[in-house]
């Protein structure tokens, strides 16, 4: 008898045997339908030897229902899924969840169908469906998405197609992408940029797993020279992914990308509709899609015949996935590519300590690019020491940096304001009776955002009006805002320079493509003389004009549990600072700070990466931190206090003990309440010998917990 084991995609279990049916084809990897109970799971055929689970008897095996029709998922990717699960110890099921398209997309059907406004507007309008109509001018998705678009109900929107207000529109999910040119728009590089450009070029050609770090200054053209690599690989009929830390910023990407190869690559990230998703999945498998843009998640996906992936602005948190299953992106895109058998390139101008010590190893090649683009110089870095050059009360630009955007002003030229807080001020209070406003579903301030009036938690998304009164007290018009946030920078520009042209960037008010679009336009066309913003302002952007960057809090980053806090605060000051005179006019940047001594401060100063990477290796190998040691947190959450604290001291009453590994807590996690959620934490440190999964595993795998319990593991944590 022919029979099966499969990957099934089930919250219990992992694994499950069949058998197949006379006539039906089950290659490795291919996607099927079984029964479980009274109902159906997904499953994938994989080697029986790589999952474990007792085999079951041929004459209990139930047979397999249908074989999707998809091309099966390739060796590689199983083996990637199996590598990931294992490291990071999470199920295998979910690990390979991220690999899937929507349901929809594996059931075959090449078209959807979505709905849009036909033009008919009856005389007499409930006020949602008037709210709809409003909403909804220019879209077309799924009801469901529509819906979610108008906050309206699905019904309303079924209501307006049976009254002719909204029509049916199939969608053609097979329809290619536009093919990329190679030649559309290729550059003359520099010869440093060729040199760079010719490795990546002949590693593409050659094929065979090189992992590259391109270490190269801001402005010094690395996208340039990776893009001769997508070339290499369009011309012999490749596959890219070329892998983005936000997808805010893409956009400046994507008019990059499409003024080189003429068209633009496909998306792939959280915020694609439905059909869009269907589409790029179906082509992304079928290798029609060439290069195809992402967030992390783009990482797992099965391309039919990958050549290349490049990981941009490779430092970046936002490659560390933080629920689900905890994974880097970033190192796991080298694990594919090992597997794959083809190139990575890591492109950072500021790179984590780990890839640099991976490339003083020789594991990964080293590739520099010391020098900007077109002669442009580096920009001047000056400190600002607060504790002698003070704001004004209840101010926050120092009389320096007040002078230099004058100046700029003057002169007509750019300036950036950088913080990295959102909103108005981080905390509120009522000067009465000193209440202060918190989450109610997490350990965190309310962080008042006064251009949308409302008070949000910057953890779960709680939100409520900014009140008239204190809600403790009732004094009416007592609260006071402490602190600040990029929006009362903005103000306090505002008050010293009335005619300064000032933007606000933040996801806050950049939360649309056509927003940032908007944005680059006009700081492209000077229409804008100041921007203030967060960390979403440090990458990609490059604009002539700016010759001053001020970092109006540089010690924000080097407070609280940190692992890598100095190593964060160098990148992010390093990289705004990297916006500055990127033109022809030179840069100066101005950094406020009250630890002028700082090690990390003082490096960003002398301009000296060298001498910050060599005393931050030093801090890490005293405290036995990555790379030099490893570290693990496993994380114990439930909505019930006591439940949770429960749960951790019976984990942290069965520790292992071994000498070379080190375990501290259980603890309250730093955010000891996240989305109503109470969490403890337990550390643990090892030597980079020791088999810390295995420790792991054998220590939990015994361990049963109440329902409501959640254990995370986290494999080289970023943040405690
Ligand atoms: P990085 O990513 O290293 O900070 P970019 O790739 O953004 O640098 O390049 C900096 C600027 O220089 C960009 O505006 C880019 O278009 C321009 N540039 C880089 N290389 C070339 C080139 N070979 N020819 C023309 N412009 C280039
Ligand atoms: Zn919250």
């Amino acid at each position: 008898m022919n029979r099966v084991r499969l990957l099934v995609f089930n919250p219990v279990l992992n694994v499950l045997d069949y058998r197949v049916p006379d006539g039906m084809a089950t290659p490795l990897g291919a996607l099927v339908v079984a029964p479980l109970g009274p109902r159906q799971v997904l499953g994938i055929v994989w080697e029986p030897d790589q999952l474990e689970g007792e085999a079951v008897a041929d004459s209990r095996l139930r047979p397999l229902l249908e074989v999707l029709p998809v091309p099966p998922i390739p060796a590689p990717l199983r083996r990637l899924i199996e590598w990931t699960a294992d490291y990071y110890c999470a199920p295998l099921n979910a690990v390979a969840r991220m690999m899937l398209g929507p349901m929809a997309a594996l059931r075959g059907g090449g078209t959807a169908t979505e709905y849009r406004l036909t033009g008919v507007e009856p005389a007499r309008l409930t006020p949602q469906r008037a709210a709809a109509l409003d909403a909804l001018q220019g879209e077309q998705a799924s009801i469901r998405e529509l819906a979610e678009l108008a906050s309206v109900s699905d019904g309303v929107l079924r209501g307006m197609v049976s009254a002719g207000m909204l029509e049916a529109v199939t969608v053609d999910l097979d329809r290619p992408y536009p093919r990329a040119n190679p030649k559309h728009a290729a550059p003359d590089l520099s010869d440093e940029q060729a040199a760079a450009a010719d490795t990546f070029v002949a590693a593409v050609r050659d094929g065979g797993f090189q992992p590259f770090l391109l270490d190269g200054v801001t402005g010094s053209g690395k996208t340039e020279c990776y893009f001769e690599a997508v070339a290499e690989a369009l011309n012999t009929g490749k596959q890219v992914l070329v892998l983005l830390p936000e997808i805010a910023l893409t956009e400046n990407f994507l008019r990059r990308f499409e003024a080189r190869f003429g068209v633009p690559p496909v998306l792939w990230h959280s915020g694609l509709k439905q059909s869009e998703r269907r589409r790029a999945w179906r082509a992304i498998v079928a290798g029609q899609a060439q290069v195809v843009v992402g967030a992390r998640s783009a990482l797992f996906l099965p391309y039919a015949r990958l050549g290349l992936i490049v990981v941009d602005e490779a430092h970046e948190v936002s490659f560390k996935q933080d629920d689900g299953v905890r994974y880097n992106a970033r190192d796991v895109a080298v694990i594919r590519a090992r597997f794959e058998g083809i190139p990575v390139i890591l492109a950072s101008a500021t790179p984590a300590l780990e890839s640099l010590q991976l490339a003083e190893s020789g594991v990964y090649r080293k590739i520099d690019l010391p020098s900007r683009f077109g002669g442009a110089e580096l920009p001047d870095i000056q400190i600002v020491d607060l504790r002698s050059e003070a704001p004004e009360r209840g101010h926050w630009l120092s009389p320096r940096l007040v002078r230099e955007l004058k100046l700029r002003l003057e002169r007509g030229e750019q300036s950036l304001l950088f913080l990295n807080r959102r909103g108005y001020a981080p905390l509120t209070l009522c000067r009465h009776c000193g209440y202060r406003f918190q989450c109610p579903n997490c350990t965190a301030w309310l962080v008042e955002h006064r251009l949308s009036r409302r008070l949000a938690c910057h953890h779960c998304g709680h939100e409520v009006p900014v009140p008239d009164a204190c809600p403790e007290c009732h004094t009416p018009d007592c609260l006071v805002a402490c602190g600040p946030g990029v929006e009362r920078i903005a103000d306090e520009v505002a008050e010293i320079m009335p005619d300064a042209r000032v933007a606000i960037v933040t996801s806050d008010t950049l939360n649309t493509p056509e927003k940032i679009g908007e944005f680059v336009a006009a700081a492209e066309e000077k229409l804008i003389d100041v921007i203030v913003g967060t960390q979403l302002v440090t990458k990609g952007y490059h604009f002539p004009e700016l010759t001053l960057v001020g970092v109006v809090d540089a010690d924000l980053g080097l407070e609280g549990g940190d692992l890598r806090a100095a190593e964060r605060t160098y990148q992010q000051v390093a990289q705004v600072a990297g916006r500055a005179g990127r033109g022809e006019k030179p840069g100066e940047v101005l950094i406020q700070t009250r630890h002028p001594e700082a090690t990390v401060i003082a490096a960003l100063a002398a301009g000296d990466r060298d001498a910050f990477y060599a005393a931050e290796a030093e801090a890490r190998r005293d405290a036995g931190a990555p790379p030099f040691g490893r570290w693990a947190a496993i994380i114990v959450s439930s909505e019930d206090e006591a439940e949770a604290r429960d749960a951790a001291r019976a984990i942290g009453g069965t520790r292992p003990n071994l000498p070379d590994v080190m375990i501290l807590g259980p603890a309250p996690a730093p955010l000891s309440l996240l989305r109503g959620r109470y969490r403890y934490r337990l550390l643990i440190n090892a030597r980079r010998s020791a088999q810390l999964q295995d420790v792991i595993r054998q220590w939990l795998g015994g361990l049963k917990f109440p329902p409501g319990v959640r254990v995370g593991v986290d494999i080289d944590p970023y943040s405690f």
